[in-house]
């Protein structure tokens, strides 16, 4: 099963990537994610990624483009594989479209209001990324999963980073909704009622997948 994530900053694409990636054990690739490891450890592509992401602009169709192709070569997406946060436009669609055949894409809609709340309440383990936010964490600022410090990303914490995000979402991903309509592989779900509901729906969709 060949997934995608669509969804605002925000929106939970990343909980529920770990949640399905868990359930059908395949991969959850998450380009930020990834890019925020390459800044770690101030590879080349971090290095040319920071600036964008600290200022929540996307990077370079290029940079990205060559960071997912490599990942999708690894051994463990040979039986499937979930994409979050990637494609983010047109083109990394179509770039996309001609590495691989994706089976389902799941869009998760969002009111605004919503998607500011949980981004500046989200909080990520420095050791382990796990993903959370202040409502579960409930005044603790460890990780639960490994104890690791939980930390806020630098662009959760900027409120133009935030907006410019929310902008980008509205004019490049929001078009990917009609593209991938148009394929017949689009499945609608909304975000509003918390990550169990979310993965309920979703759940729902990929048992038809099967
Ligand atoms: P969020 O969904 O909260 O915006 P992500 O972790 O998915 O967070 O992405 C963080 C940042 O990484 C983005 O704002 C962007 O700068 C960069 N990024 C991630 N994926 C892509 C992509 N497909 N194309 C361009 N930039 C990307
Ligand atoms: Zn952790």
């Amino acid at each position: 099963m060949k997934l995608i994530l669509l969804g605002a900053a925000g929106s939970g694409k990343g909980t529920q990537g770990s949640m399905i990636s868990e359930k059908y054990q395949i991969p959850n690739i998450s380009t930020g994610d990834l890019f925020r490891k390459n800044i770690k450890e101030q590879t080349p592509i971090g290095k040319k990624a920071e600036g964008y992401i600290n200022s929540g602009k996307l990077v370079p169709d290029e940079v990205v483009l060559k960071m997912l192709s490599e990942r999708l070569e690894e051994a463990d997406c040979k039986n499937g594989f979930i994409l979050d946060g990637f494609p983010r436009n047109r083109s990394q669609a179509e770039a996309l479209g001609k590495l691989t055949s994706i089976d389902r894409v799941i869009s998760i809609s969002l009111s605004e209001e919503v998607l500011i709340g949980r981004i500046t309440g989200r909080r990520l383990c420095e050791r382990c990324g796990n993903n959370s936010h202040l409502d579960w964490l409930n005044g603790k600022t460890i990780c639960p999963k490994c104890g690791g410090k939980m930390v806020q990303r630098k662009d959760d914490a900027d409120e133009e980073a935030v907006r410019s995000r929310l902008r980008t979402y509205e004019d490049s991903v929001k078009p990917l909704i009609g593209f991938y309509k148009q394929k017949g592989i689009l499945s609608e779900v909304s975000g509003e009622k918390g990550k169990e509901d979310l993965f309920k729906q979703i759940s729902r969709v990929l048992e038809n997948e099967h």
